[in-house]
This record gives structure tokens, sequence and C-alpha cells, in this order.
């Protein structure tokens, strides 16, 4: 294994939620020749994700080297110890370095494009443009925002719901490409030694269309001529990674376990929301989307020009955090966190034994199929887990998708509007300079990703979890 060259550079092209599901078919079928060259021209494997299977824990584990348990970001939301109030996790919540940000102190320069987890921006040398959480174009430095925002660059998609497909598909093909058009400005006009793009638009279409293969491939093939302009322009001097942060599979039905922590007896509702009139609301609710109605008055409201968020608001009961044992994160994830002020001493282990052996057990009276796939405890999967972890995680099994918030009356609901879900198993693709050809690679993690990019730069972090993967070295 040589010494790293000192002129290399790496380009990371992130794909939101691909999968070799959908990408190994379509490159058979000689429809994604970029992919295809850069599958088949160096390494490539499957990329294990992070529990919970959520974008925003998993990218930062890909920033971080680190595991959620260490990083500490889980989801979209979390709670915090010791009062479990609700909170959604910004930059600021990251515990560890990104990898450009150790890379960058060896002088080193960085352009980062829409990571989710990097908002609001950290100080770098270099260019960060933030994503996910980022609701307009925020910078570092701050002032080349405006500059962006004036050619069109949008930050993230506005998502289904108050849209038609049409108008969807438009909103989605418009984002990708605006950030298509800013990222490669900065390759062709920046000086950079890393450089990395995320394109979220993947995993949305994914998550919205999974049952319209034809629609998903048509964007894919979008994103394929992108990537292969990226891989062209960076040059012969790069090592360009392409990974996705989870992978993806069909959606049918909806698991709400706080609903069943509810039944179970472990979680209670705060008085003013246990009346019948908002219960019946919330039954309402799960009536109209069981029997797929809440479709029906969504494509009413859009016929009549108004947006549907404005007039369709799914009532959601009030947990009585203080009084309950046990609650989920909150809105869609798959975490439950034990409430340690009331459940204290050897009742913790108890009461969690007793609620993971449940859990296992549920099955879906329609299908009559396991619901979960994998439960764990977070201080088994991670080492010394943050406080503000979940006590339980869970990994929802084919089909299924566990969702928190006391907005169901009913335990299953029939998947709306999400077709598509994410599963464990992203891709990864090395290839360039310094990379093994033709190698086929096993048991790796997102974690791994940022070792392994600081290995080709002569560099080693303590702090990350991750391991170096060596075999797609020449
Ligand atoms: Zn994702």
């Amino acid at each position: 294994m040589g010494i790293p060259n000192e002129n290399n550079r790496v380009l990371v092209i992130g794909l939101d939620g691909a999968t070799w599901d959908l990408l190994d078919p379509w490159i058979e079928a000689g429809k994604l020749p970029n992919l295809a060259k850069l599958a088949n021209s160096g390494c490539r494997g499957k990329l294990g994700s992070v529990f919970p299977i959520i974008s925003l824990a998993a990218w930062s584990s890909f920033s971080t080297g680190m595991t959620p348990g260490k990083h500490g970001v889980f989801g979209f939301q979390q709670r915090n110890r010791p009062d479990y109030k609700s909170y959604i996790p910004m930059s600021t919540d990251v515990k560890g370095k990104w990898f450009w940000e150790t890379i960058g102190m060896s002088g080193k320069r960085s352009i980062i494009i829409n990571v989710p987890g990097t908002y609001p921006p950290r100080e770098l040398n270099g260019v960060l443009v933030s994503g996910l959480l980022a609701t307009k174009t925020v910078t570092y430095p701050p002032e080349l925002a405006d500059g962006l925002a004036l050619k069109g660059y949008t930050v993230d998609e506005k998502g289904y719901f108050n849209t038609s497909k049409g108008g969807f598909l438009e909103d989605i093909y418009g984002t990708t490409d605006s950030m298509a058009k800013a990222g490669l400005e900065f390759l062709e006009n920046e000086d950079w030694d890393v450089f990395v793009i995320v394109f979220t638009g993947t995993d949305r279409i994914q998550t919205c269309m999974w049952e319209d293969k034809a629609g998903m491939l048509k964007y894919f093939q979008r994103m394929d001529s992108i990537v292969g302009e990226f891989a062209e322009k960076a040059g012969n001097n790069t090592t360009t990674f392409v990974v996705s942060d989870h992978g993806a599979g069909r959606l049918k039905r909806k698991f709400f376990v706080d609903t069943w922590l509810k039944e179970q007896g472990y979680l209670k509702l705060l008085k003013s929301s246990d009346t019948p009139v908002k219960k019946a609301a919330v039954f309402i609710a799960s009536f109209l989307r069981t029997t797929k109605l809440v479709e029906t008055i969504r494509r009413v409201i859009l016929f009549f020009g108004l947006r549907p968020s404005s007039v369709i608001r799914r009532p959601t009961l009030d947990i009585d955090i203080a009084n309950s044992k046990a609650f989920s994160s909150s809105y869609y994830e798959s975490g439950v966190y034990i409430n340690r002020n009331l459940v204290t001493g050897n009742d913790y282990e108890k009461i969690r034994d007793e609620i993971i052996g449940k859990l296992k057990s549920v099955k879906d009276p329609e299908s009559g199929k396991t619901v979960i796939k994998n439960i764990f405890k977070a201080d088994v999967l991670y080492k010394n887990p943050v406080s503000d972890a979940p006590d339980i995680l869970i990994e929802a099994a084919e089909d299924y998708t566990v969702a928190g918030g006391m907005r169901s009356a009913l335990l299953f609901e029939q998947s709306v509007r999400d077709t598509g879900t994410h599963k464990f198993d992203g891709i990864f693709m090395a290839s360039g300079k310094g990379i093994k050809s033709g190698q086929k690679i096993d048991d790796i993690s997102i974690v791994d990703v940022a070792p392994t990019i600081l290995r080709l730069f002569g560099m080693r972090s303590k702090e990350m979890d991750g391991k170096i993967i060596e075999e797609i070295f020449e």
C-alpha cells in the first residue's frame, strides 16, 4: 500500500436512499451508463446504514465517521434528558468533527454542498452550502448565499402533499438541476481537494413514487448524466465515491408505536387531549386514511387551487410525558424512550425487556405478518451512547414503517401517500486514482467512509468509530 499522493483529490457524490435493488437491474439493462462505469471500473458494495435508518442520523455518520450513539443525531426529532422535550437536532448538536474539518486543518480545501445535517454551517477551509434542515440557501462564507439564490439555487424539494404529481416532478427536477449547475460551477471554478455533493431528490422520488418504476428510472437517468458530468469534470487526479445513506424498499403499512404503547398501558394522554371530541377527530382522520378518502379530498383541494396542508391537518393527541413510562422520539422515528424519571432501578431493564419482547411479537392482523425485523437496546448497539439516545431502536419489517405520535386511533394504517421507505443497505462505489478495479466489497458501513477519505490524505482520527476500507486501495 503506497503513500497517498500529495495532489490527490476526492469527489463524493451522495445519492440519498439509492439502492442496488433498483440500480443493478437498470445498470444491467444499460440504462445508467455513467453509474455503470463507476461501479464496474472500481470497487462496489452494499453500504450498511445506521439505526434509526433516517437521513439526518445517517449523513451525520457519513460526515463524522461516528455512530449516532456518539455524534448524537438520531433523526429529525429526538428528546432531551431529563425532561424528554422534543427537539430538532442541528449541526450545533453534532458531537464530533466533520471529516472535511479534520482534513482542512492540514490546509486542504473543501467544497461541501447539501449534506443533510450541516445546518447551520460551521466554519471551514472552503465553502459549505447547508443541506437539510436549511429552509433557505445558507452558506459558509455567508456572503455566497445571495449569489447562489440569484442563480436559482433551491435548497430542497417542497414535497408532494401540496402539489399534483406533475408539480412534484417539476419541483424535484428543478431543484436537482439547479443544484447540479451550482455544484459544477464550484467544481470547475474553485480550488478544492475534497468535493462533496448530496442529491436528496433520489430519496424523495423513491418515497413518493415507489410504485412508478418508469417514473423513478427517468429521474435516475437524469441523475446518471449529472454523476457522469461531475466525474468527468473532476478529472483523472481524483478518487470518486458514490454513496447513499441507506437503501429503500416498498412501503404498504404503518405501525403506530405510540398508539400501541398507550394500549399496553405505558403511555398516558394529557387530560386536555383525553376527551371524546379529540379522540373522535383522530378516529375520523384514521378512517379517512385507511379508506384512502384523504387522497380524494387532497386532490379536490388542489383542484380548487388551495394548499391541502392548510386544510387537512391531522389531529394529534398530546402525550402526558411526565406520567408516561415510554413514548417514541416523535413523528416517524423508530426510537422509543423509557422515562427514567419514572422507571428507576431494576424496573428500568425489566420494563425495557418487557416492551422489546412484546414489540417483537406484534403482528399485523391484516397480513398476519410480524411488523418488526430487528429491535436493539441503544447501549448494546452503541457503546456509551449520548444521554439523548432513545432506549430502544426499531427496524421495521418489509412493507412496514414504524411511526410515532398519537395521531392514529388504529395500530395500523395503509400508507396512502408514501409508497417507499428506508432500508438498511445503501450503496458504495469507489473508483479512479489509487483504487482497485472490479472488486466487490462486503461488510462496510457508512461510518467507514470518513476514515477511508482521511486515509487518502494520509490522516487518521481516533475519534471515529468507522474503519478504513483498506480493500479498495491498490
Ligand atoms: Zn436519506
